[in-house]
């Protein structure tokens, strides 16, 4: 039976440790945040890993929680709607495909685990000594421990992979773009509602689902690639009120509701690349390991693809873990890599260069939304979203 730390309670972390348990292995999950994290953006999950959260009994749970996002509009600076889609399209899904907040499939993903598995909050690996016969880990509180494995589930910013890897500037690409999600009052009385607006450099978006009384921000910018992120909350914010100042439509009243939101969240867009998924006895997993970035719409459900397959390639190499990480990479890797090729397309559709281009494209989306082949053309941008998140053919590791 493998003792396995997971670093990170995130969607990967949580999903490996509910499978490693159905394998017969004994794994403990450590969160650095105090209690699973609540709250956050709406994700897709689409293709494979609508197969994975099946097979764990969990998908009519997360259909029952939907947004419900009926449709979406995109605004000019004036709040004129210049063309609205049904919520599937706006969203790039097509039939069958999840949207969920990701606080809930967080806390229904907890829920299925926290009677079997061992959480310890508010801590984090301090240091990994991988050593023939285990890896011992020395917690930030002080304990030591040795694990037969250590998986970093701990996302863009992993530790783990700083620990175990090299420094993350080694293997975190900048996509040129600041993204920023925080909860804001319903103002505008959205009713599982979308409202984008485009300005040039520049995207802001708001929405309602029918899980949340309040309504979400999203702000989406260019920025310098060799300019890291500021760390500091203070900074972030002005930042982002720099990126959008003299802006249109309802722009400053949700930039302005940054000041209170509990929620508020600011990174780069970036994706993560690296040779080699483990190294000895540590493992990366999910955005750790393959992060594609928000704009590819794919971070969740690669995380529950990753966590399956890893869990499943251990179980089947029966003890033989370099063998295992060696099967999980080959079955992951050409997956996690088209879905990261989703990433720089996606957020050249979302974020305008220029003026110019927004004016073309606001003047082709209000064409489109008149023409008769309208679908067919919505569907070719969907198109290769459900291609990449079908590309990988999932094993039956209990059959
Ligand atoms: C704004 C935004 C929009 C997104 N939209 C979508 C979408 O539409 N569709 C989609 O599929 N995906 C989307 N994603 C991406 C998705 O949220 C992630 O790709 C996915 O959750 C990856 O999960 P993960 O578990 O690998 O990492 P994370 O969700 O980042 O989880 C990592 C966990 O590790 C913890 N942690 C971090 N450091 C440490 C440490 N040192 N010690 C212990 N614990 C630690 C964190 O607190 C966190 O709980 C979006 C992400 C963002 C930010």
């Amino acid at each position: 039976m493998k003792t396995v730390l997971i670093s990170g309670a995130g969607v990967a972390g949580v999903t490996l440790a509910y499978w490693l348990q159905r394998h017969g292995c004994t794994p403990t999950v450590v969160e650095r945040a105090p209690r699973i994290r609540e709250g956050g953006y709406k994700l897709d999950i689409r293709g494979a890993a609508l197969t994975v959260v099946e097979r764990m009994g969990v998908l009519d749970a997360i259909r029952s929680m939907s947004t419900d996002v009926r449709g979406g509009s995109v605004v000019d600076a004036s709040g004129r709607r210049v063309a609205s889609m049904d919520g599937d399209t706006f969203g790039g899904r097509v039939h069958g495909d999840a949207e969920i907040q990701r606080g809930d499939l967080h806390r229904l993903l907890y829920d299925l685990t926290k009677d079997d598995v061992e959480y310890r909050f508010g801590d984090s690996i301090a240091s990994i000594d991988d050593g023939p016969d285990g890896v011992t880990v020395t917690f930030d509180g002080g304990d030591t421990r040795v694990f037969d494995l250590v998986v970093g589930a701990d996302g863009l910013h992993s530790r783990t992979r700083a620990l175990a890897f090299g420094p993350e500037e080694d293997f975190v690409r900048e996509l040129g773009y600041r993204v920023s999600v925080f909860s804001v009052p319903n103002h505008l009385n959205l009713d599982r509602w979308e409202l984008t607006y485009v300005g040039p450099g520049r995207t802001a978006l708001t929405y309602s689902t029918a899980q949340d009384a309040e309504a979400k921000a999203m702000f989406l910018f260019a920025a310098d690639p060799a300019v890291p992120a500021p760390r500091d909350r203070a900074a972030q914010q002005r930042m982002l009120a720099d990126a959008y100042a003299g802006e249109g439509w309802e722009v400053p009243r949700l930039i302005e509701g940054m000041a209170a939101a509990p929620d508020f969240y600011f990174d780069s867009l970036a994706q993560v690349h690296l040779d080699r998924w483990s190294n000895g006895r540590v493992v990366l997993l999910g955005d750790a390991a393959y992060c594609a970035s928000p704009a590819s719409g794919q971070g969740t459900s690669l995380a529950l693809v990753g966590a399956y397959v890893l869990a499943g390639e251990l179980a089947a190499a029966r003890g033989d873990h370099e063998r295992g990480f060696d099967a999980y990479e080959q079955r992951m890797r050409p997956f996690a890599e088209k879905n990261q090729k989703l990433g720089p397309s996606n957020i050249k559709r979302m974020v305008m260069k220029s003026r110019a281009q927004v004016r073309v494209s606001m003047a082709m989306l209000a064409l489109m939304g008149r023409m008769p082949g309208r679908d067919r053309m919505m569907a070719k941008v969907i198109e290769p979203i459900h291609r990449a998140a079908n590309a990988i053919t999932l094993e039956n590791y209990e059959g």
